[in-house]
């Protein structure tokens, strides 16, 4: 008996004690969840086990799951009390994952004094109890993290689709940004399990080719699969997808050439992660079970449950060491607490867990995980293109470098068939072979367009198709949308737009552009000056036809005037015989005809030989004078200028020589850059152009280019067209009779067209630069402007104008025939003297007329006689100076040369005689 009292003593002790310790290393960790076998059941799990097998400080950490009934918050709670009662050893519970039951867990938690764990996105108007922890990132934090992701990725208009109400508190930093109404950003509601198609097709109707998608992991790839079905996961509609899981999804069912923007919490290739993936296979191949999922596919879920597993049974361990942890059961319906449960929540928060998969932990008062790392990744990609983590704040770390981003940039090209869209027009993009079934076939087409997309397709290492629209892209103010190339961009039917599409700050506001491939500007196209209809009468034309008429006018008014102002001049009235100091008579030599002698010499710049004597009519021949003298300078300046316009025909220099005449209409190709930079202008001199060119009936403005050269070619019309230089070269180099007019109006360039915010806009330029220096694209220039035109060359022009350079016979024929004229009419009328003289003299002498006549003319054509005897008549009032006898002639002569002697009143005879 006294042997059995002292092994009580002695043994008992031991025993209990050894009893007590075993139980004080062993714990229990609960775990909630509402589906079936999930990788998160495994992770928590293999977790605890991992520990309890490797770790060697005795302690081991055994695990009881409980499935509770989804949305039964009843049940659930009838299920956690019944742990808590059942289990003595239970240290903490994690879970349920579900939004709806995990409140009922939690308050169960805070009342016991339990530590709640929780892996699962929660709303931030949630604030835990402090005996609560969730290792999913706080949702604002993560709502702000979006936001930061969002504004970095500049995203202009965007829709929001979603598919569950609590996405509107994930996305509420998302949901603030929109600034200004000029971004308008749509928000839709995703139908679940339903046809969401109608949705995405309004969304491409509506040109939205930004997406943000929040919705469950699971049905992210139906969601996409709808929205390919109506055309909108094609490059470059892009997507933000906001599940953390979405880079575990495969994405090849889909095929998509769509940029698709992933976020992550973690990296799946962490070396823990790994290790504790290989202690799940481990563990379910003992159980004859496989594990499918790699460390690519581990959701967040099951790696935040790993971080959490690990840091509750460090906090454990650690605390074990220093104090008791004895948990026991614990019934809800009492005022039961557990003291220590409060140390373990306090201790982990404060705890920094050794090998964090999810990134560094921390939490704040309440619980809620404040710090994480989120990883922004492209799809197909594993490069981590950014990082953000709270501490950032609005900044974005961005983590691959320039060739690294290239090198995505390229690979994200290379991944699709870029469609180009274009229009067709010389030498751009010219149809070759029209037979080829299919539109894109670039093999179709042929020019410049397609050459300069070629080499930037060799250089960027991308295939590409062809589609071909009417118009370079005009803005349509009323349905606010854009056709054309511009249209095909913005709505997404194209990447890339190239034709001769002018940059235009309009135009800029809808697409990006590449830098400038060619440079030009505005000018006139235009005839070149032919010579125009010669005019023999061009001497004519620098004088007006009414300056004509009034010249004359005055001619005879001034010789009439001049003739009545000598009358009544008594310095006009001179004695007949000069050396008679007495005379009896005066006479006065003005007669008519003297005085309009006189106006006519002056005039004509000769002089008379005759002049007035009196002052008032040496005044009114001064005034004629001067006259004459500006009449014939102003005549004589005008002369050359006209003989030489008329010589090359109506001529214009410059836009205002256009604007300021009438007789040529002017035009450009409507609705087209050129005639937006008219339109719209603000210089008065262009603003000219433009009221007059809009106002021509009918109207000047052309669909092609081609019709507007036509126009201008047409013989029957004067129409000068305002067109691109570059593609005026072009055009005149094919056409002779072509040129070029004044100085460009404007300087802009030719670019490639693309989405706005393109992630290959840099490398588009980068290739355009790089032909432009190595000189291809002056070569390219060069083969479509010159070598490829099939063409006789034009003459050379300055042997043309060398040629030009005198006046011609029938510019100035005019003036010969004027001649002509003058003389025959001076020459009839000296017949008509010659034939009426010789009446007088056959009346007078009572002889025969034909005989008078056939004497009369004898002596006129008998040249060598060059005196004439004075007829009797006159003999007998004027004696003649005795040389005025001719020793040759006859009797019968003398006779009729006495007949013929001048009147005495003429001015020739008063003149001969003074
Ligand atoms: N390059 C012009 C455009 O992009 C078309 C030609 C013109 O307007 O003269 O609109």
């Amino acid at each position: 008996m006294s042997q059995l009292v002292l092994y009580l003593i002695l043994v008992l002790p031991l025993v209990v004690t050894a009893q007590r310790q075993f139980y004080e290393n062993k714990f229990t960790i609960g775990a909630l969840f509402t589906k079936e076998n999930t990788d998160a059941e495994l992770a928590f799990k293999y977790a605890a086990q991992w520990h309890s097998l490797y770790s060697g400080d005795g302690t081991s950490y055994s695990t009881l799951v409980q499935k509770l009934p989804e949305g039964n918050t009843f049940a659930s709670s009838k299920l956690v009390c019944n742990m808590t009662k059942t289990q003595n050893r239970l240290i903490a519970i994690f879970g349920p994952d579900s939004l709806k039951t995990s409140a009922i867990v939690q308050s169960i938690c805070k009342k016991l004094e339990i530590p709640h764990i929780q892996t699962s996105w929660q709303p931030s108007t949630n604030y835990p109890p402090i005996i609560a922890l969730n290792f999913y990132p706080a949702a604002d934090l993560l709502a702000e993290g979006f936001a930061t992701i969002l504004k970095h990725m500049n995203w202009k208009s965007y829709a929001i689709t979603y598919q569950r109400d609590e996405a509107l508190i994930r996305l509420q930093g998302v949901l603030k940004i929109p600034e200004s109404t000029d971004n308008p950003v749509t928000v839709r509601q995703l139908v679940q399990h339903g046809d969401n198609r109608p949705l995405f097709k309004l969304l491409k109707v509506s040109g939205i080719t930004k997406i943000i998608m929040d919705c469950d992991t699971d049905d992210i790839i139906n969601y996409l699969q709808q929205a390919k079905e109506v055309g909108l996961l094609n490059y470059p509609t892009s997507y933000l997808l906001t599940s953390l899981d979405a880079h575990t999804l495969d994405y090849s069912v889909l095929d998509t050439s769509a940029n698709i923007t992933m976020v992550r919490l973690f990296d799946p290739s962490n070396e823990h992660l790994v290790r504790h993936l290989k202690s799940w296979e481990v563990g379910e191949m003992r159980s004859n079970r496989n594990v499918a999922t790699t460390p690519e596919t581990v959701r967040t879920d099951s790696a935040l449950m790993i971080d959490a597993v690990n840091l509750l049974i460090e906090a454990v361990n650690h605390l074990n060491k220093t104090e008791i942890i004895s948990p026991r059961p614990m019934v809800c319906e009492e005022s039961d607490t557990w003291e220590g449960g409060y140390r373990i929540a306090a201790y982990m928060k404060e705890h920094r867990l050794a090998n964090p998969i999810t990134g560094p932990i921390v939490f704040d008062q309440f619980g809620r995980r404040i710090n994480f790392n989120l990883q922004l990744i492209e799809l197909n990609s594993n490069l981590v293109k950014a990082t953000w983590c709270p501490a950032n704040g609005t900044r974005l770390n961005i983590t691959i470098n320039a060739k690294q981003r290239q090198q995505m940039i390229l690979r994200s090209l290379q991944k699709q068939r870029i469609v180009v869209s274009s229009k067709l027009v010389d030498p751009y993009l010219m149809e070759v072979n029209a037979s080829h079934a299919s539109d894109s076939l670039t093999s179709r087409y042929e020019g410049y367009a397609v050459d300069l997309i070629e080499l930037v397709a060799r250089e960027l290492n991308f295939t590409y198709v062809f589609t071909i629209t009417e118009s370079n892209g005009n803005y349509d103010e009323s349905s606010g949308l854009w056709n054309g190339v511009v249209g095909d961009v913005v709505n997404g039917v194209a990447q890339l737009g190239i034709c001769d599409l002018t940059i235009t700050h309009q135009r800029r506001q809808a697409v990006d552009f590449s830098n400038p491939f060619m440079t030009l500007g505005i000018s006139i196209l235009y005839k070149k000056p032919t010579p125009g209809e010669a005019n023999m009468f061009a001497f004519i034309d620098p004088l007006a036809q009414d300056v004509w008429m009034y010249t004359a006018t005055a001619y005879l008014g001034v010789s009439v005037v001049l003739y009545l102002i000598a009358r009544m001049a008594p310095g006009d009235w001179e004695s007949s015989h000069p050396c008679d100091e007495n005379p009896t008579e005066l006479e006065n030599a003005w007669n008519l005809g003297n005085a309009l002698w006189l106006t006519m010499g002056s005039i004509m710049t000769q002089g008379c030989d005759i002049l007035p004597k009196g002052i008032s009519s040496r005044m009114a021949v001064s005034m004629w004078w001067f006259f004459s003298l500006l009449m014939t300078s102003s005549y004589t300046a005008n002369l050359a200028a006209y003989l030489s316009k008329e010589r090359l025909g109506v001529s214009i220099n410059s836009v205002d020589d256009l604007v300021a005449q009438n007789k040529i209409k002017f035009g450009t190709l409507i609705n087209g850059s050129t005639y937006e930079f008219f339109k719209e202008s603000n210089y008065s001199k262009y603003q000219a152009v433009w009221n007059k060119m809009s106002g021509f009936k009918p109207s000047t403005f052309v669909g092609k280019n081609h019709e507007g050269v036509r126009k201008v070619l047409n013989k029957n019309q004067e129409y000068a067209f305002f067109m691109e230089s570059a593609s005026m070269e072009y055009e005149i180099s094919k056409q002779c009779e072509l040129a070029e007019i004044g100085d460009w109006l404007d300087s802009k360039g030719y670019g490639i067209a693309m989405p706005t915010d393109a992630p290959y806009r840099g490398e588009i330029n980068g290739a355009i630069l790089k032909y432009q220096e190595s000189g291809a694209l002056q070569t390219l220039k060069k083969k479509w402007w010159k070598e490829l035109i099939k063409k006789e060359p034009c003459e050379i022009e300055e042997t043309d104008e060398k040629k030009d350079d005198g006046l011609k016979l029938a510019n100035v024929g005019g003036v010969f025939i004027v001649l002509g004229f003058g003389v025959t009419i001076s020459f009839c009328i000296a017949v008509v003297e010659f034939l009426w003289n010789a009446k007088s003299i056959a009346s007078q002498e009572g002889v025969g007329y034909c005989e008078v006549l056939k004497s009369e003319v004898k002596f006129a054509v008998n040249f060598w006689v060059i005196k004439k005897a004075v007829r009797a008549e006159a003999k007998q009032s004027t004696p003649l100076p005795e040389a005025s006898h001719s020793e040759e002639v006859d009797d019968k002569g003398s006779f009729f040369n006495l007949q013929i002697l001048p009147r005495i009143n003429s001015s020739r005879s008063i003149s001969a005689l003074s």
